[in-house]
């Protein structure tokens, strides 16, 4: 299964300083795959993410469509295809949610930026409705609908999301996911979603990994983490 992977990470550890936080991790995740990852507070799944995005030290292999990338810098993982939302959202607040978006997209030089921009309002209606106000007036499910398309105006393979329902009211959320896995379809962009909101993740992926103490506890199909009793037990509470 791992032959031909989008993302693959083998025996990756990272470092804050000297401290050691991720301990020997193996990953992957193929072309269109959507992959969650769940975890106690601290088990290192932000630092997952931004061992892919460089964005941390590592050591280990991680490569990105057949090529290494651990030695590469931001701005090359982002132009071969990676882009994170991360967790807080990371909105321009002075910016108007149409800069926002465009911002999203300062990386291509190509001419269907303009087609992106009105394929995101069509996705986002509400973000059409609000494109001239600023960024920082917005509700927390719309700065996540905008750290979303901003996000996906680079038209990366690999989307990193950091916890994106947090803050957000259920029904909110509830929308969140069904975009995402709409958007997942249509532009068959891969994704690995950290997310607390273990039962809408699981339904959208096809896999995840349980994060503990900088290892994977437990990884497989989302059915037989859904049917796992420690998953059930810690993260889905029944
Ligand atoms: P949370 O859900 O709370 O964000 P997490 O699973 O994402 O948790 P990480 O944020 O990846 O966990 O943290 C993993 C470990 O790395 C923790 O022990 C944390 O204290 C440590 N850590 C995180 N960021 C830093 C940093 N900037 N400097 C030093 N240590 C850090």
């Amino acid at each position: 299964r791992t032959h031909g992977a989008l993302l693959e990470l083998r025996d990756v550890h990272a470092y804050y300083g000297d401290v050691e936080c991720l301990h020997g991790i193996d990953l992957t995740v193929d072309q269109g795959e959507v992959v969650v990852v769940l975890g106690a507070n601290g088990a290192g799944k932000t630092t997952l993410l931004r061992s892919i995005c460089r964005l941390v030290r590592t050591k280990g292999d991680i490569t990105f469509g057949g090529k290494q990338i651990g030695g590469k810098s931001t701005y090359d993982v982002v132009r071969r295809g990676v882009s994170m939302v991360p967790q807080g959202r990371g909105t321009l607040v002075d910016l108007s949610v149409d800069d926002n978006i465009r911002a999203g997209g300062y990386i291509r030089r190509d001419k269907e930026v303009e087609a992106d921009v009105r394929y995101w309002y069509d996705v986002f209606p509400r973000l059409a409705e609000r494109k001239s106000t600023s960024g920082g007036s917005l509700s927390g499910g719309e700065q996540q609908m905008l750290a979303i398309a901003r996000a996906l105006m680079s038209r990366p393979t690999l989307l990193l999301l950091d916890e994106p329902s947090l803050g957000l009211a259920p029904i909110v959320v509830r929308q969140l996911f069904d975009v995402l896995a709409r958007v997942c379809a249509e532009r068959s962009v891969a994704m690995v979603v950290v997310e607390q909101n273990a039962a809408l993740a699981l339904d959208m992926a096809q896999r995840g990994y349980v994060l503990e103490a900088g290892t994977v506890a437990v990884t497989g199909a989302a059915d037989r983490l859904r049917n796992d009793e420690s998953v059930r037990r810690a993260y889905l509470g029944y």
